[in-house]
């Protein structure tokens, strides 16, 4: 099989073929640090990590690129209110960001570039979209005109009433058309800001994108995503700027865009208040159960956010896991994903059969009886496990990971220990009592010839 993409620029799933044989470039837009990340902005880290690793596996040299937005108004304003200086407060994001990522298996991009290192590279661009006649320069804002780009609109298909209704756009003075956009503001000085020929200033969202893209992939390369809400009018704004810059060059072959994730039927915002961040959520389980429930809806699907969605996502973890324990005696055969995972995310990264796939091979691993079978199907669970970035964990860790507020490995070991102590000297009932204890607060013993294990419940 091939892979396919839903190519939102043409509305159906295509067969994706890249530039250059063997290479790809794929840009996903990053945050805007200002604050945790919630679930919600967790999706296409994850989505574009199952994708960069199926790509991969695939055999293509892939090149990904995410950014991180660290000027915005959102961040002056949010910096203020803290205290903190915009510097102390972007680093401070990041690095959180950046550690909530990795705890949902999400590997780092290979480039992430900064807006605040490519201003040399956005004040060029917009030097050249207002040589092209695309941009103007009024009252110390840089704007670009859009109605001198005969396909603006053609990404999201929006008509020229919906744009400027939908865009919210400001009705400025100094705008030639209402649905201009900025490209650069003037700062006051109190305010970040750079030194350009339009005086000290700061630039817009849009132009931060398209600049960063050019930089890590070229003018034209093969996949950009982000979450469906950057559509319109960020990723149409980023076409207009990046095909007007070079006389019209095609900007990304393939735009692929993550549907919601929900709460109640609501997209998960900030602004709706409506959010759990992903620090909270991994008190309550492991990144593993996360992923698993972000990745059992298919990624163009809103995707409701629940506590039962994350007990069950839990639950079937511990299923794939107690499949590998009880495989813990045989060595792995090959580790490769199993052809129907591989043929499941090759059609537009369908992530809910690939798991139906997982859970048939753990229930045959749990049914297997020859050594070869087993070998294989091991071999089977990790690599598809690698694919889709779950099962990373020993079995054992896994089991024995808690929760916040558990009870902690050493003083289960200590109990243990007195366990022993206990029936060494022939106090069953002291022993019994700590058994009963332990398995109160979820942990159970196992005593075998090898001595005392335990694992979480
Ligand atoms: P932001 O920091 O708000 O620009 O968002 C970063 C990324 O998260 C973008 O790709 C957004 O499309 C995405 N995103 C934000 N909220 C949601 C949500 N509720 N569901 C899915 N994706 C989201
Ligand atoms: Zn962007």
């Amino acid at each position: 099989m091939t892979l396919s993409l839903y190519n939102t620029a043409v509305r159906e799933k295509q067969e994706f073929v890249p530039m250059e044989p063997g290479k790809v470039g794929m840009y996903v837009c990053g945050p805007t640090v200002y604050d945790l990340a919630h679930i919600g902005n967790a999706r296409p880290v994850v989505i574009f990590d199952v994708l960069a690793r199926l790509l991969r596996y695939l055999g293509y040299d892939l090149t990904y690129v995410r950014n991180i937005t660290d000027v915005e108004d959102k961040i002056i304003t949010a910096a203020a209110e803290n205290g903190e200086s915009i510097d102390e407060l972007t680093r401070r994001t990041t690095q959180a960001y950046h550690d909530d990522m990795v705890a949902l298996n999400a590997e780092p991009p290979d480039i992430e570039p900064r807006a605040t290192e490519h201003i040399d590279g956005m004040i060029e661009m917009i030097g050249t979209l207002i040589e092209k006649g695309h941009a103007y320069e009024a009252e110390g804002h840089v704007l670009f005109n859009v109605p001198s780009m005969e396909k603006y609109g053609k990404l999201s298909g929006r008509n020229r009433d919906d744009m400027i209704a939908g865009a919210r756009v400001e009705v400025a003075p100094y705008k030639k058309d209402p649905a201009d956009f900025v490209l650069w503001k003037p700062s006051t000085p109190d305010i970040v800001g750079w030194d350009s020929p339009w005086g000290r200033g700061r630039p817009g969202w849009h132009i931060e994108c398209s600049v960063m893209a050019k930089a890590a992939l070229g003018i034209t390369f093969d996949i950009h995503g982000g979450g469906r809400d950057l559509i319109f009018p960020h990723h149409e704004n980023e076409v207009a700027q990046s095909c007007c810059a070079h006389d019209g060059a095609e900007f990304a072959k393939y735009w692929v865009h993550n549907g919601f994730l929900t709460v109640e039927g609501d997209k998960m915002s900030k602004s709706l208040g409506n959010f759990r961040t992903v620090r909270e959520l991994l008190e309550e389980a492991p990144g593993e159960a996360l992923r698993l429930n972000m990745l059992s809806a298919h990624y163009r699907q809103p995707l409701d956010w629940n506590a039962e969605g994350v007990t069950r996502s839990k639950t079937n973890m511990d299923r794939l896991y107690t499949a590998l324990q009880n495989l813990q005696d045989i060595d792995a055969g090959t580790v490769e994903p199993a052809p129907e995972v591989v043929a499941a995310l090759e059609d537009d990264l369908n992530t809910p059969q690939a798991l139906t796939a997982l859970y048939t091979l753990a229930s045959e691993a749990n049914k297997a009886s020859e050594p070869v079978e087993k070998a294989r199907l091991k071999g089977q669970l990790l690599g598809s496990g690698q694919l889709l970035g779950l099962l990373m964990l020993d079995p054992a860790d896994w089991f024995q990971a808690g929760e916040a507020g558990d009870i902690g490995e050493e003083e289960i070991e200590q109990l243990i220990k007195d366990r022993i102590d206990a029936k060494t000297a022939k106090d069953f009932a002291k022993a019994d009592v700590i058994r009963a204890d332990l398995a109160e607060k979820g942990v159970t013993l196992e005593d075998g010839p090898g001595g005392t294990t335990w694992k979480r419940t």
